[in-house]
């Protein structure tokens, strides 16, 4: 019997869309489907209504159902708070995609930019509960079938923004790639804000916008804010990736869900005792590859050579040129044997975005976070909200996996910021508020927040447990009203 295979060419290419494995893919099967229905994807405001209604494939039925149950939530009020609210994104990382969903179900208009043509990062993100139930209740499994199957609680970077960049461009956010964010440009003549790009002649140079959010990545400060830098011991963190072949010896290999040497001092021991290798902690996650990170001992990467030079400063220690690559990928490749029983044949590195063996020295010693996660500015009368979301606005330690969780919990705080915005509330209680959350931020743990997941949503009170949205007054905030001065 012949497959039944959709007859129906906007049906085919739905389903080339929500298969897509690279983002290039998934923007060029958006765009022939949208050509195919004739709905114009910058007509934000009923694009998706627009949709649902021209594609008439029971395969996306299912997914309308899912994004209709959490557009309906009382919070969006009906799509009608934010419509007059226009939302620059900056950053097609996990947390600027996932804010971009919110704001475009507050109603607003959202363009994201990212610098980025593709996502290439092989590197395995840990998830808490509520961020599988959120991703899941967003329709992750539809466009990812292994997603957090069993007891899986992880996830490739990439997958992750393929997941996000299909919800996101359903819901009428306009996302453009290519495209490098330089700096705000001031209010001037007719003209709102707007954003300087590369290219210059962008057509999303020309968007105003009344709100900003930044989801540039780590070390990304954008102007007005500032970073405190928390100095720990120095830690030296090593992830890397080996090709997964799927094959049935693979698949019996368990993961590593956090070895930390206090836990398990003997498996330490005989680590160093038989490689020289020297660790604080490991884990070990299989998913597109086999994925590992660990935190490694100055000690053991100088006496095997993988750093050239001793230094006191963890920059000049860990600088590409005191790194011995070769030796870096042995020292890497050892402790995933060890670390694994060596029941992983095989062991070859997976490709990182440069063609290169995906293996990285990254420098944990210092972390960042912005001192506050808001700002206003205003010039000729036009009044611009700024917030931070992910890891701009904190650093996450990746073996501790908290990057995406509390990620997530920005982007909704960020996200009930501008719902408060768009409903008028005064500048500076929209800051106050908004920096009282952020004070809770960086403490919480899966224990410490509710465990009612199905509850949760943009507001604060669905998430934290001890919530005081007025623990910071709009007095304390007053410097985080940027207005120029008039003379
Ligand atoms: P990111 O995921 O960093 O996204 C920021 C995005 O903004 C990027 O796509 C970047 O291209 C874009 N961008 C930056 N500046 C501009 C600009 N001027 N104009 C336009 N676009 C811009 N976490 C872990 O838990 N484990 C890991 O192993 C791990 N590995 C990582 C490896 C790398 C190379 C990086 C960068 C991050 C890694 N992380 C890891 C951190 C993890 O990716 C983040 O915690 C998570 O992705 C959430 O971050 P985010 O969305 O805030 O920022």
């Amino acid at each position: 019997m012949a497959s039944q295979g959709p007859v129906n060419p906007s049906h085919a290419t739905f389903d080339l869309f929500v298969q897509a494995q690279t983002c290039k893919d998934v923007k060029h099967h958006f765009t022939q489907l949208c050509r195919q229905l004739e709905i114009d994807p910058e007509d934000f405001g009923s694009f998706y209504a627009k949709l649902k209604e021209r594609l008439n494939y029971w395969k996306a039925k299912a997914l309308w159902t899912k994004l209709d149950k959490r557009a309906s939530h009382e919070d969006y009020q009906q799509g009608k708070v934010c419509t007059k609210n226009k939302c620059l994104v900056l950053g097609a990382g996990p947390c600027g995609l996932r804010v971009a969903i919110e704001l475009s179900l507050l109603g607003a208009q959202v363009v994201l930019l990212e610098k980025r043509e593709t996502f290439s990062r092989n590197n395995v993100l840990h998830l808490w509960p509520y961020t599988i139930y959120d991703l899941r209740e967003l329709g992750a499994k539809k466009f990812y079938g292994k997603f957090c199957s069993g007891s899986l609680d992880h996830i490739s970077i990439r997958q992750l923004q393929l997941i996000l960049l299909k919800v996101a461009l359903l819901l009428g956010v306009e996302v453009h790639t290519g495209v490098e964010f330089q700096g705000l440009i001031e209010p001037s003549g007719e003209n709102g804000w707007m954003a300087k790009l590369q290219p210059r002649s962008h057509p999303a140079a020309a968007f105003q916008f009344d709100v900003f959010i930044s989801a540039g990545g780590g070390r990304f400060v954008p102007d007005g804010f500032k970073h405190k830098e928390l100095r720990g011991k120095l830690a030296i963190g090593i992830t890397a990736n080996f090709i997964n072949r799927h094959t049935a010896a693979e698949t019996q290999v368990e993961e590593i869900s956090g070895v930390a040497r206090i836990y398990n001092q003997k498996f330490f021991q005989e680590l160093l005792n038989e490689t020289g290798i020297d660790l604080e902690n490991i884990v070990y996650y299989k998913d597109d590859t086999h994925y590992f990170v660990m935190t490694a001992k100055k000690k053991s990467l100088l006496k095997k050579g993988v750093i050239k030079q001793d230094h006191n400063d963890a920059e000049q220690l860990l600088a590409p040129a005191n790194v011995d690559y070769e030796a870096l990928c042995n020292y890497a490749c050892d402790a995933a044997d060890f670390s694994t029983g060596g029941r992983l044949p095989d062991l070859q590195f997976a490709q990182n975005h440069a063609g290169q063996r995906d293996v990285a020295m990254f420098d944990f010693t210092c972390m960042h976070r912005a001192e506050n996660a808001s700002l206003v500015k205003e010039r000729r009368g036009k009044k611009l909200l700024i917030g931070l979301v992910g890891d701009c606005l904190v650093e996450p330690f990746w073996p501790l996996g908290t990057g995406i969780a509390r990620g997530f919990f920005a982007a909704f705080d960020a996200a009930w910021m501008v719902r408060s915005w768009g409903n008028g509330v005064p500048h500076l209680k929209v800051l106050a508020e908004r920096e009282s959350l952020y004070q809770l931020l960086s403490q919480t743990t899966p224990e410490n927040t509710s465990k009612k997941y199905a509850a949760y949503s943009i507001d604060p009170r669905t998430r934290y447990q001890r919530v005081n949205l007025s623990s910071i007054q709009t007095h304390q905030v007053q410097h985080l009203y940027d207005v120029e001065k008039t003379h």
